[in-house]
């Protein structure tokens, strides 16, 4: 079966020279990636001796065979964050108009996005009569895409926990204060604030003239959504986090002149096909691709790393608020087994320990057989 990388290899030289360095860099790697053009990782089995060669992984966030380990770290990582309270999934959009000038400007065109709407949930919290006095703790992973990766589609979902720590005069976090379970704040409100800061936000980076004046009267989709538990939440978003859009699998056929993948259209049970050129196919690739270093995903509040509420802290509040039988029973209580697995053999399914590694280009046949373990 043909995979991304094919595709990209294949049609993606003929419009190198339009792209951006950081497009040719990123481009370069997936096309390499797990090819021995790396080095390579040489393995041998436990159980049967067998020798195992794998091409060295790129290890970058937009390959779509790279970051599965990474997505199971991040979702213990994040889990580990997460208190035993009931969530909501909060999604701000744009309207295509502004979205078009983001791609032009992602840098500073993300960032307004991303301040805008961590803003408008913080003031909105902050008017809501079950959230006054809190500070709130969530976070935020910035896609690009929808269903169909040829569509450049901006929007930030936030995991937001329903309730906050209140504080006391001195700014002491002092309980846990809940939310009801169904209702977090006014979408109304929302959306309105949100409007007026994401053009207060461009204005002062001088985008706001770039953006025709009929997108402001365009619908701004902002989506609250009670999700329950957070790791069902997690384990939706987690595949977004560390892999682009388009997987492997939805890869058809790729030939001379064109690229097959699969798109599911939404509230659709169905996959259709969808055949492109293949420049078309590298540039609706390569538009999901992110300024270097840039930080797409974001924690605020007392989730942010320079919070002067800590985590421990929280969790303890939640946990006088729930009660102790509940914390034992939640699952929340330290589990012994970690989430990611040791690599094992294809032949006889022993444990594979490291041999070499080398930085060099090697021959490797079977890039295949171990296709999804990062060797960094
Ligand atoms: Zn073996
Ligand atoms: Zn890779």
């Amino acid at each position: 079966m043909p995979s991304v990388a094919d595709a990209l290899r294949k049609h993606a030289p003929a419009i190198w020279q339009t792209l951006s360095i950081v497009q040719q860099k990123i481009l370069s790697s997936i096309i390499r990636c797990r090819t021995g053009a790396l080095g390579g990782v040489h393995y041998q089995c436990s159980g049967c001796r067998r020798e195992h060669w794998v091409g060295r992984s790129c290890g970058n966030r937009h390959c779509p065979n790279c970051g599965h380990e990474k997505t199971q770290a991040w979702i213990e990582k994040q889990s580990a964050k997460l208190m035993p309270v009931h969530h909501f999934l909060v999604t701000f959009t744009v309207p295509r108009e502004i979205g078009l000038v983001l791609r032009e400007c992602q840098r500073e065109g993300y960032r307004c996005l991303f301040d805008a709407s961590s803003q408008s949930i913080r003031d909105v919290a902050a008017a809501t009569k079950s959230l006054k006095g809190c500070q709130l703790g969530f976070f935020g992973v910035l896609h690009t895409w929808g269903r169909d990766p040829a569509v450049y589609h901006p929007y930030i979902h936030y995991v937001v926990p329903g309730g906050g720590v209140k504080l006391d005069d001195h700014g002491q976090a002092e309980s846990w204060q809940s939310t009801p379970k169904n209702f977090l704040f006014h979408h109304d409100t929302l959306v309105r604030i949100y409007k007026a800061k994401l053009a207060d936000e461009l204005r002062a980076c001088g985008l706001y003239d770039t953006v025709s004046m009929s997108a402001w009267n365009k619908k701004f989709v902002v989506d609250i959504q009670a999700v329950g538990h957070a790791i069902p939440t997690l384990k939706y978003l987690a595949p977004y986090v560390h892999r682009v859009a388009l997987s492997d699998k939805r890869i058809v056929a790729v030939d001379e002149s064109s690229v097959t993948y699969t798109v599911r259209p939404s509230k659709s049970v169905r996959t259709m096909t969808q055949k492109v050129e293949g420049e078309s196919f590298v540039r609706g690739f390569a538009q999901h691709v992110l300024p270097s270093g840039f930080q797409k995903i974001r924690h605020y509040g007392w989730m942010s790393p320079n919070s002067k509420i800590k985590l421990d802290q929280v969790r303890w509040l939640v946990w006088l608020f729930l009660g102790w039988t509940f914390w034992l029973a939640s699952g929340h209580a330290p589990q012994e087994k970690p989430l990611t697995q040791p690599l094992r053999c294809s032949d006889c399914g022993g444990q594979l320990r490291v041999v070499e590694v080398t930085y060099d280009p090697i021959e490797c046949s079977d890039t295949r057989s171990l296709a999804y373990f990062d060797s960094g």
